[in-house]
């Protein structure tokens, strides 16, 4: 098995407001192996770009990391000082937006911003270098897009020219936060292509963020949910689509759209998501929960392993049976 690149062990991240303290990250475990594509799913609000943010030690006051560990390579980055920080970032960890016009800058062009960030870990900064890494993304016209302004491309090709940016550094690990939900329906999957050809030739340690199944089914080899500030069920692809256990990851899949299928009114999960101000006790899915017991309000549910990779934290299988 290949080792383990980022290993997250019950990170907390805690908002300090004037309304109160939102737990927004609130214990949350999990790790991505090299050249593992790793999805973390929810609906939004739920704290997995948060989650990334911590990791990145990005996260502006109010909000603060409160515990946990964050092992990069066995090195826990949250004991280090904020200049040895800069020093991972973009380097061994980088991090790709839902909209890349809030990364790049509109007054350089592509080729100069790409330069920029390869001068942190190379000397050999050329035009070559720079056009061999905007082929390595299929750029349509390089030659053309080196010398051109972001405000110049399309929304599709802005987003390779950020890949290639990332890559430039040789990161450890990708994070890449809704990469494909600003784009049309085509150039999400070229991009989606894109990370797929990168995993096979760089062998890329890749960790997705997205509300969207369907864009973890089709690029990842293992996810987590994650629901309220906590994660709910993690295991492999297969596990989480054929055999979803946790009521939430049920009613997800439940409430995709099946083409196939002729139905008057999607599926929904009734309720909406809790105020992380107040949370709900015990498991925080309980008020939405068809399932919900005394026993779900009063005590979290503990972690329950039906496999080495599928891991779910609810009351009905803390006998280890499966409903
Ligand atoms: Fe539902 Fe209880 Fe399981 Fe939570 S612990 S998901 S409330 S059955």
């Amino acid at each position: 098995m290949s080792r383990i690149v980022l290993d997250v062990r019950g990170l907390k991240t805690y908002f300090y407001t004037y309304e109160g303290v939102v737990k927004a990250v609130d214990g949350v475990s999990f790790s991505i192996r090299e050249g593992e594509f790793f999805g973390l799913v929810g609906e939004t609000g739920c704290g997995k770009s948060v989650t990334a943010l911590s990791v990145m030690r990005l996260v502006d006051p109010p909000g603060r990391i409160v515990g946990g560990e964050v092992l990069l390579d066995g090195i826990d980055i949250l004991k280090l000082s904020e200049k040895e920080m800069q020093g991972v970032r973009g380097r061994k960890i980088s991090m790709i937006f839902q909209d890349p016009m809030a990364s790049l800058s509109p007054l350089m062009k592509i080729g100069e911003q790409i330069a920029e960030v390869l001068r942190k870990s190379s000397k050999e900064v050329s035009r070559e270098r720079i056009l061999d890494l905007l082929k390595l993304v299929r750029m349509p016209s390089p030659e053309r897009v080196i010398d051109s302004y972001p405000f110049e491309l399309s929304g599709g090709m802005r987003q390779r020219a950020m890949i290639a940016m990332m890559l430039s550094a040789k990161p450890r690990l990708l994070i890449a936060d809704e990469p494909t939900t600003a784009l049309d329906v085509t150039t999400q999957a070229q991009i989606l292509n894109l990370l797929k050809e990168m995993k096979r030739e760089l062998k890329l340690s890749l960790w997705l963020i997205t509300h969207d199944l369907g864009v973890v089914a089709e690029l990842c080899d293992r996810s987590c949910v994650m629901y309220a500030g906590r994660i709910v069920e993690c295991g492999t692809i297969r596990e989480i689509f054929r055999e979803p256990l946790h009521p939430y990851t049920r009613g997800l899949l439940e409430a995709i759209p099946k083409v196939h299928l002729k139905v008057d009114r999607l599926a929904t999960i009734p309720g909406t998501v809790p105020d992380l101000i107040d949370p709900p006790s015990g498991c925080r899915f309980h008020p939405r929960c068809p399932y919900a017991s005394y026993r779900c309000i009063e005590s979290l549910p503990e972690a329950v392993s039906f496999t080495p990779t599928h891991i779910v934290f609810c009351h009905l299988y803390s006998g280890g049976i499966k409903a």
